[in-house]
């Protein structure tokens, strides 16, 4: 901001004035109005440090001036210079003014125009205030502050303070740096507090009171701070008062003693543990003097020896305590502390009660400023008990070695580093090895290279569990033959309950697994087997229950596998057919026979097939029953077949019927005609006729029947009769039409049956028939009824050809012919299967005695019924 430009007038008595100005302690000079000076005062001379020359030099008396700030500044844009050649006067600025001697002084010039009557410029007047003084101070004030916090700095302090009237605060950088915080503004109190530990703020707060009254503040406090842990601040304050004594500030610094107090809680937790150590290790101390001999004894010194602490023991009583024969192990750990400076020793002593103690003394030299050994610090402790115990463990180690290398499986233990430390007497044979050579990871080189890694890991990982663990691996045996091993390890652990390691017992379960192996692949063979096998396949157990199927099976039946089980099996089978089916199981292997069954089952898409089982008991290892196993096959088409025969079977001998009633009609009307007549010719001819008409008859009947039995149209019509009156009737029709064979009756028994009397009839008939046709030789039939409580048995024997044993059953199958025999007789061996579907039918009984050469006896039993 520019001043307007003052006139001044000089004063009339200008040359009492000069004498003012010379001697004014401010320095004044004056210009013309083109800035040559023209006058100035002793002051101004001093400033300058030179004397200017009038009306040579130009605006300032100095050679050299600057700015405030240090750089220079010209001669003529100095405000004196300005003031003239621009009529302005500039605020007071500061400037530089420099003398020859190069001393420096600040100034502040006041540069007045002079104008003359007319208002023309004809010089200016100068005053120059010098402000050095006041600079210095505040030079030195700056540097004070500057040094404050170089102080602060060093000292690693923040500082604060609070305006105690309005309660703000302001804390500097360092402050926050401690705390964690990039900045802490708008500070107060109350919110300072907040960033202390919770449990800190209220004694602060209290201290922070107690300063305002007392003057100083000093605590010790935590603060929180954000994502880091608790630090500890050492706080230092100091209250400022008035002149009227009113407490307006307290101004302070803040320390960081995180370290600090760590370090002594360490401290006090070494020393604390120390304690700890030597009263748990009931440690006894002792001090020597190695000069006068005397020592000092802790009081458990003394109780380790067996002494009081009245007794007052001198070192030579001492040394008479130690057994004779470790004296000499004592006398060589001094020698070696006078040396080395450590005394070590383990030595028996003779306790106060005579019994033999072991103890560990343990010591340290101190020495004098010559650097000659001044006196002994040391520790004893009884370490009997560490010695026998260290003894029993040897021994039962010992013990247990033994025991384990005799034992006949292999053993390895290990220890709590993990390293395998011991191998027993097996092991080592097994392997080959010494016990060096498995030590540690040795063993780990038998292993076979591709079950190393799993072996380390399942250890490695009991190891952490502390767990049992079990795992088998090929192991090389010392002949190089690699064998697998099981390996079954349990951890060990210590008297006082601390895991010392795993021991475990290993077994070449080698031919096991080979065993297994084998096993395996046979179930394998077995399952592929059964499931490529184009039939059912099944087994049940020793009571019947289902325990397996095959796939066919399942697929056949679109049962699933688990719904199989016990007699799911039989779901599919349809209704008519499951009871037959079941009922035939258990009948069959109650006698553990044969079992076989025809039946219906749905399959999976719906469709109806026709199955026959079959299955044969089997038994187990030692020979007990143990259920059926069998097949199922389809035989759907088979059915079909046959089906399609009996239908073309019944129709054909439905249209044989006609013709053959017809002849057999025709020749009994000719043998009537002619039974006068003597043509002995022409009647056998009839004769003849009539008997083929007859067997033809019975044929047609028996073809009939079959397709009726293998169609389910067999209808039996049951009455009430006496066996042996249809026996007579039968015998004697059959005796009528025979002329070669006689037939004895023995016929002594009254039995009634219910029964479908013109099938029994047939049977019988059938038995007749067969025993006259295969006893061609022979002319002897003898027929039987006999009965006990249940049954009545009718028989007929012959004395013929005779069947093999082993074709009895076969020959009630159907179709069926035995022996070699069957070309000389015809037949179509399906007599004796249609009497076999009678008496079943009847809940009766049929079968034959028979041996080849010496006849047959075929017999039948039927239920006796009450008359
Ligand atoms: P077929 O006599 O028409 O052959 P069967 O069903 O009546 O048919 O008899 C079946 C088979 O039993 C005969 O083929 C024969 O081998 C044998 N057989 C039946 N009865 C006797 C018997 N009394 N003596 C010897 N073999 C017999």
């Amino acid at each position: 901001m520019l001043q307007h430009p003052v006139t001044v007038n000089l004063p009339t008595d200008a040359i009492e004035m000069g004498k003012i100005l010379r001697n004014l302690p401010v320095a004044i000079y004056t210009c013309d109005r083109n800035g040559y000076i023209t006058s100035y005062n002793e002051s101004a001379a001093e400033l300058w440090g030179r004397t200017p020359k009038l009306g040579k030099d130009k605006w300032c008396g100095s050679m050299k001036i600057y700015h405030k700030d240090g750089s220079e500044m010209l001669l003529d844009e100095c405000p004196m210079a300005i003031a003239l050649q621009r009529g302005e006067i500039a605020e007071s600025i500061e400037i530089i003014v420099e003398r020859p001697d190069g001393g420096r002084r600040n100034v502040i010039p006041h540069p007045q125009i002079i104008f003359d009557e007319s208002g023309q410029i004809t010089g200016a007047i100068n005053t120059l205030i010098d402000i050095t003084e006041v600079k210095e101070s505040e030079g030195a004030l700056i540097e004070s502050e500057q040094r404050l916090r170089l102080a602060l700095d060093a000292g690693k302090l923040g500082a604060w303070s609070v305006d105690l009237v309005t309660g703000e605060a302001i804390t500097s950088q360092r402050h926050q740096e401690i705390m964690g915080y990039e900045e802490m503004t708008d500070l107060t109190r109350d919110k300072y507090l907040k960033y202390m530990h919770h449990d800190d703020r209220k004694t602060l707060d209290v201290k922070f009171y107690d300063a305002i009254k007392n003057g100083d503040l000093q605590h010790e406090a935590r603060v929180l701070r954000p994502g880091k842990p608790v630090c500890w601040i050492k706080i230092d304050g100091k209250t400022i008062y008035n002149e009227k004594g009113e407490p307006v500030k307290m101004l302070g610094t803040i320390l960081d003693i995180t370290e600090q107090k760590k370090a002594f809680s360490a401290l006090e937790e070494n020393e604390h543990r120390l304690n700890i150590a030597i009263e748990a290790a009931e440690l006894g101390t002792w001090e020597l003097n190695l000069k006068t001999r005397e020592g000092s004894y802790s009081k458990r010194y003394l109780e380790i020896l067996g002494l009081t602490a009245e007794e007052r023991p001198v070192h030579e009583e001492l040394l008479n305590m130690i057994h004779p024969e470790d004296l000499a192990l004592r006398n060589k750990a001094v020698e070696t502390a006078m040396q080395n400076g450590i005394f070590d020793v383990e030595m028996r002593i003779i306790h106060k009660d005579r019994s033999i103690r072991w103890i560990k003394g343990r010591g340290k030299v101190f020495y004098d400023e010559q650097g000659n050994p001044e006196r002994m610090l040391g520790t004893i402790m009884d370490t009997t008990e560490q010695k026998r115990a260290l003894k029993d463990l040897q021994e039962s180690e010992e013990r247990f070695k033994m025991v384990a290398n005799r034992a006949p499986v292999m053993i390895w233990m290990s220890g709590s580093d993990k390293f395998f430390d011991f191998f027993n007497a097996s092991w080592l044979n097994f392997t080959g090895k010494t016990l060096e050579q498995e030590s540690n990871e040795g063993w780990l080189e038998g292993v076979h290279p591709d079950d190393v890694e799993r072996c380390q890991q399942v250890y490695n990982e009991a190891f952490e569990a502390k767990e049992n663990f079990h795992v088998v691996y090929r192991l090389k045996r010392h002949d190089g033959q690699y064998r697998w091993i099981s390996d079954n390890a349990v951890p060990r652990y210590s008297a006082d309950g601390s895991f010392v390691g795993f021991i475990s017992a290993c077994m070449d379960v080698d031919d096991e697994k080979q065993f297994n192996q084998l096993l395996q692949d046979r179930e394998l063979l077995f399952k592929t087997i059964t499931n490529v096998a184009p039939v059912g396949l099944w087994m049940t157990n020793a009571r019947g229950e289902n325990n397996f199927v095959n796939d066919i099976w399942v697929k056949w039946t679109g049962l699933p596998l688990e719904e199989q089980y016990g007699i799911g099996w039989m779901r599919p089978v349809l209704e008519p057919d499951a009871e037959y089916t079941y009922n035939q199981y258990i009948q069959q292997s109650a006698l553990r026979e044969k079992f076989s069954a025809e039946f219906r089952f749905r399959k999976a898409d719906g469709s109806i097939s026709w199955g026959l089982s079959e299955g044969f008991p089997y038994y187990d290892n030692k020979g007990n029953f143990a259920g059926y196993a069998g097949s199922v096959s389809d035989i759907t088409d088979r059915k079909k077949d046959e089906i399609r025969k009996n239908e073309f079977f019944a129709v054909a001998s439905h249209e044989l019927k006609t013709p053959i009633t017809s002849i057999k009609a025709y020749a009994q009307l000719l043998a009537a005609t002619y039974s006068k007549a003597n043509d002995n010719f022409l009647k056998s001819g009839l004769s003849k006729i009539d008997n083929q008409v007859n067997k033809m008859t019975k044929l047609i009947a028996d073809f009939l029947n079959l397709s009726k039995i293998e169609s389910d149209k067999f209808q039996l019509n049951k009455e009430i009769f006496i066996v042996n009156e249809l026996v007579n009737e039968v015998v004697s029709d059959i005796q009528l039409v025979t002329d070669t064979h006689h037939i004895i009756l023995d016929n002594a028994v009254i039995a009634h049956v219910s029964a479908d009397k013109e099938k029994i009839a047939q049977v019988l008939n059938n038995f007749l028939t067969n025993a006259i046709k295969y006893s061609p030789q022979q002319n002897e039939i003898k027929v039987q009824v006999t009965f006990d409580e249940h049954e009545v048995a009718v028989s007929v024997a012959d004395k013929g050809i005779g069947i093999n044993p082993e074709e009895h059953d076969k020959i009630f199958e159907r179709f069926y012919r035995a022996g070699s025999n069957k070309i000389y007789f015809s037949g179509f061996g399906i007599g004796l299967y249609i009497s076999a579907e009678i008496i079943k039918k009847h809940d009766g009984r049929i079968g034959v005695f028979s041996k080849e050469g010496e006849g047959s006896v075929f017999y039948f039993k039927l239920p006796i019924v009450e008359a």
